[in-house]
């Protein structure tokens, strides 16, 4: 375990050269935003930047500069003196840019989660801080960068898709006070709204159906459980990225405490768990190798999806109690 240090973290970028910086696998708009922006910033203060994913970026954040100039883990060859995993909580969500980050003669850790461990050897975590995005805005503004639209708009999708467009309990009033600002230097709110939340594309609204249909309650309604499978993905076309967010669904329904969607993957099965304050599910994630938020947190468990669901709703009953 590396130092928690912001001032640490700060003089690095101010000294470092190249720099290599690390979207998490099932990319969001916050590990994006955040990946975008940094980049800009880094750009403008004439350093080398690269960015890198294991994943698909979704296509609705299209609109962000750079979006097109991410590379797969295997496409990247050069060493950098610096490597900065952004908005990942473990080590294991960078898939196959791991080796990259330990390449580098620098590794750095910007994060919000709440269940970082400080894994690299420069760490700056606000823990429950509502977005990663935001760190990446005192960044900018510590670094005297001057935020430009461009980066006022990765900026501000991070930190809209992070609280669920400034609904969520970690919504503060500096998260509101950085969307203003981020409005002020030009970020285009109304254009990241219509992308983000008001143009779904039709297989998403066909999984939306399907996910009601299957939608179930246990404890009395106080869990909601949706569980998707392989056929599920075909016959709707949906892409995994595409999933994110119907989880929340089952969440905003009365009485439901706990959520739990549960996607049959490639490889094991997806559990996205979100919980209503003052509960918190994060423990649950953490039991199956997975981490996150309080209220918002992942793992994989490799097992078939029936026993995979049971597994997780045997945990959350004993919460339910
Ligand atoms: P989601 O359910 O939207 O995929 O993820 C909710 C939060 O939990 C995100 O902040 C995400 O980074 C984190 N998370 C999701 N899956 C995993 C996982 O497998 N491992 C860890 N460490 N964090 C996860
Ligand atoms: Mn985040």
């Amino acid at each position: 375990m590396g130092i928690e240090s912001r001032e640490a973290w700060l003089r690095q970028i101010r000294e470092g050269k190249s720099f290599l910086l690390i979207s998490h696998i099932n990319p969001d708009g916050d590990t994006v935003g955040s990946v975008l922006g940094l980049r800009l910033a880094l750009l403008s203060m004439g350093k080398t930047v690269t960015i890198v994913c294991d994943g698909d970026i979704p296509r609705n954040m299209s609109m962000l500069t750079g979006y097109d100039l991410y590379l797969k883990p295997d496409e990247v060859n050069a060493v950098y003196d610096t490597a900065i995993a952004v908005d990942i909580s473990s080590k294991d969500m960078m898939g196959a840019s791991l080796p990259l980050f330990e390449a580098a003669q620098v590794k750095m850790v910007l994060d919000h989660h709440a269940t970082n461990q400080a894994y690299g050897e420069i760490n700056w975590i606000r823990r429950g801080e509502a977005a990663c995005c935001q760190l990446v805005y005192d960044a900018i503004m510590e670094l005297g960068v001057t935020i430009t639209p461009e980066m006022a708009n990765c900026v501000l999708l991070g930190l809209s898709t992070d609280t669920g467009h400034f609904e969520y309990a970690s919504t503060s009033s500096l998260t509101m006070h950085t969307a203003a600002e981020l409005v002020d230097a030009g970020g285009d709110l109304p254009r990241i709204t219509k992308l983000m939340y008001r143009s779904q594309p039709m297989r998403r609204i066909q999984m939306t159906k399907i996910a009601y249909r299957k939608m179930h309650f246990e404890c009395d309604g106080q869990i909601g459980v949706i569980e998707l499978t392989r056929d599920d993905f075909t016959s709707t076309g949906c892409t995994f990225g595409e999933v994110d967010g119907l989880v929340n669904l089952a969440l905003e329904i009365e009485g439901v405490r706990f959520a739990y969607l549960a996607s049959e993957r490639e490889n094991g099965i997806k559990i996205s768990l979100r919980a209503a304050e003052p509960d918190v599910v994060n423990d649950v994630a953490l039991h199956f190798g997975g981490g996150g938020h309080a209220q918002a947190a992942g793992c994989t468990i490799y097992e078939p999806l029936e026993t995979a669901s049971a597994m997780v709703l045997e945990m959350l009953r004993e919460k339910a109690k």
